[in-house]
């Protein structure tokens, strides 16, 4: 727009400046053909110029008119076109001023009698001309802006339409309107981009959140259980139990067994949550095969009918939450010896893995194995084997094991077929300080 405005006063003031050029010059070129005139009748005492004479009149062309004014200030002769508005008598090159109220360019010279002859140019038409032109360019620039405003706020709208949907779906977004996606046509890239990270972020939340819910509901469900056995049991308490010592010693057995299982089972879930919760940051160095030897120690007290061993065993440090991963193998070994029938066994190893930086640990056991369709589930929180739901446990051992890698930096795996035993292995990143 400035350009635009910058290139019309331009050309208004060269179309200015050609136009009084042009002016001067029809002027000036009247005053030669006068003052030739004057010349060749110079022989004559006396000077008969008519301003009207029709010949004259055609010599000066492009509408140049004469007058004739004596010394004393009387009109001598003029034009016919000049009328009878006064126009005062100018000698000497061109200049601009007023015939009546119509603007003019008049130059003149003086006769040998002191008389004035001068040629009088009406700038109406120059003016008119230039109006003109300035009213041209003020349609186009001001049609120009009114365009210019016009395409801006269109493309305005346009780009502006997305983050209205946008804001639109925002304020749909409730706890029960996770499901809310943004449906954009846009052809601006961004805006695509925009949209897809938003709908990705939205699935993100709703997953989470359902993942959640489910959670809360499954929790629910597995206290239930304790608090009607505690129930049940304080109910025969009452009613039977403190007169019949079997009855109250086997209720109090059941209700002391039922209140450790769920503290564990609290334990577990505080600790899931927990590690989930984490920042990843609470990490030191430590050695993850010293860990597997002691948790080994500890499980063959534990375990009445499956031995657990280590087979094979390397140095190997890990940078990462120590009590975390004791929790996340302890799970692992604990399930192995569950699992391991009568005349199983459990086995250990650590292995280091020198070309990709990281340690091995994996617990094998000659357990009933897993079924295929079961492999995926088995590492999501309260998921319990079809075949395992008599066995103790509240399916949390596994899923605090993948948190635990998650949050190490690792990850965790197993390798199953049914009647074949299991073998789940985590894989952690070796410390930078090498062993
Ligand atoms: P829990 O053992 O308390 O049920 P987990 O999360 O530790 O919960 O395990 C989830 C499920 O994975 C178990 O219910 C079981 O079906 C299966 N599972 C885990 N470890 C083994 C194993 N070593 N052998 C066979 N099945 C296993």
């Amino acid at each position: 727009m400035t350009v635009f405005a910058v290139c019309t006063v331009v050309i208004l003031l060269s179309m200015q400046h050609l136009l009084m050029r042009d002016a001067e010059t029809k002027t000036l070129a009247g005053l030669t053909i006068v003052r030739n005139l004057v010349t060749s009748e110079t022989d004559e005492k006396t000077i008969h110029i008519n301003a009207g004479d029709p010949d004259l009149v055609k010599a000066l062309s492009g509408g140049v008119m004469l007058q004739i004014v004596s010394p004393d200030g009387r009109i001598i002769s003029r034009s016919p076109t000049l009328g009878a508005n006064f126009l005062p008598a100018h000698v000497g090159g061109p200049i601009q001023t007023y015939w009546g109220r119509a603007p003019v360019l008049t130059a003149g010279f003086r006769l040998p009698d002191n008389s004035t002859v001068q040629t009088v140019y009406p700038l109406a038409g120059v003016f008119s001309v230039l109006r003109n032109l300035e009213l041209l360019f003020a349609a186009i620039g001001g049609g120009g802006l009114i365009l210019t405003l016009g395409l801006c706020w269109l493309g305005t709208r346009k780009v502006m339409y997305p983050l209205a949907v946008l804001t639109e779906i925002a304020q749909k977004i409730t706890a029960s309107g996770l499901n809310q996606r943004l449906c954009l046509e846009t052809s601006y890239q961004e805006m695509a981009v925009l949209a897809d990270t938003f709908n990705k972020m939205m699935e993100r939340l709703e997953t989470s959140f359902r993942s959640q819910q489910e959670f809360v509901a499954f929790a629910s469900h597995d206290l239930r259980t304790p608090l009607t056995i505690i129930k049940n049991y304080a109910h025969i308490l009452s009613r039977w139990g403190w007169s019949d010592p079997v009855i109250s010693r086997e209720a109090l057995e059941a209700i002391n067994k039922t209140v450790a299982a769920t503290e564990r089972w609290v334990n577990d879930l505080l600790l899931l949550l927990q590690v989930e919760g984490s920042n990843y940051s609470d990490k030191s160095l430590f050695r993850v095969d010293t860990i597997l030897t002691e948790i080994v120690q500890e499980a063959k007290l534990l375990s009445d009918h499956a031995p657990v061993m280590i087979c094979h065993s390397e140095p190997a440090t890990v940078a990462a939450n120590s009590e975390y991963i004791r929790h996340a193998l302890w799970a692992l070994l604990d399930n192995a010896i569950k699992y391991s029938g009568p005349g199983g066994q459990v086995l250990a190893d650590v292995r280091i893995d020198r070309k990709r930086d990281f340690v091995r640990i994996t617990v094998s056991d000659s357990g009933p194995g897993i079924d295929v369709e079961e492999l995926e589930l088995i590492f999501q929180p309260f998921y319990r084997g079809k075949d395992h739901v008599s066995k103790r446990g509240h399916g949390l051992g596994l899923a605090l094991v993948q948190a635990v890698l998650k949050a190490s930096g690792g990850q965790a795996c197993v390798e199953s077929k049914p009647g074949q035993g299991s073998s789940f292995t985590i894989i952690l990143p070796l410390a930078e300080s090498k062993n």
